[in-house]
């Protein structure tokens, strides 16, 4: 009895990244799945991802478009870039997924642009440092009502350490600081434990 069945495409995916050396902080299958299950309930058309790495979540989320929708996904690694491109194709996506090399917070101001109806989903899974300056361009490029995901938002729970050093941790601290004065969305966190370790969501919808 399995709620998940193993997929071969997924295991070919993350098979791929270890043999290009990529670092394994991908979302887990339950989380992959998870977000894919979110993106359909959502009915999502227009997905934007922040944190490409080999494309895993890319694809589960990529998965869940319907025929017309598309997947714009952002990356500053040449390295993982192309992992991620070669994995896209294996799992039959690419005419669905755009990824965009560069620093996000150089990509971030293009995409008006380039999706003018704005994103319905959007997942941030980047560098946690600069989730602060991401919500604020997300916010500006979110249409009404889209779901904005954030992962690592627990960190083993070290993210109440108010006193921490860490850079990740104040990152996070910050955003969820502008996540719950902001007006504009309504947010709750969920923590996740399994695979990689114990973590967490937070889920905000733009109202
Ligand atoms: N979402 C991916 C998944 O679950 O398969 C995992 C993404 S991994 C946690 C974070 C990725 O963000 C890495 O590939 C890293 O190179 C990329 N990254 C870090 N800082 C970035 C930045 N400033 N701009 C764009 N990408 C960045």
């Amino acid at each position: 009895m399995q709620l998940q069945p193993s997929s071969e495409i997924f295991e070919k995916i993350l098979y791929n990244n270890r043999k290009n050396n990529l670092p394994e902080i991908d979302v887990s299958p339950t989380q992959g799945k998870f977000l894919s299950m979110l993106a359909k309930i959502k009915g999502a058309k227009n997905i934007l991802e922040i944190g490409t790495l080999g494309g895993y979540s890319t694809i589960w989320l990529a998965q869940a478009l319907p025929e017309d929708g598309s997947l714009i996904t952002l990356e500053f690694n040449p390295a993982h870039v192309k992992v991620a491109q070669e994995n896209i194709k294996m799992a039959g996506v690419e005419d669905k997924v755009t990824i965009i090399e560069g620093s996000a917070l150089d990509t971030l101001p293009t995409l008006h642009h380039k999706q003018a109806e704005g994103f319905d989903f959007i997942f941030i899974d980047a560098d946690k440092p600069n989730n602060p300056h991401y919500i604020k361009w997300v916010l500006q490029l979110a249409s009404p009502g889209a779901l904005i995901i954030a992962d690592n938002v627990v960190r083993d729970g070290k993210v109440v350490n108010e006193d921490s050093e860490d850079a990740n941790i104040q990152g996070i601290r910050e955003f969820i600081d502008i996540l719950s004065s902001d007006t504009r969305i309504d947010s709750v966190g969920i923590q996740t434990v399994g695979l990689k370790g114990y973590d967490g969501f937070i889920i905000s919808r733009v109202k």
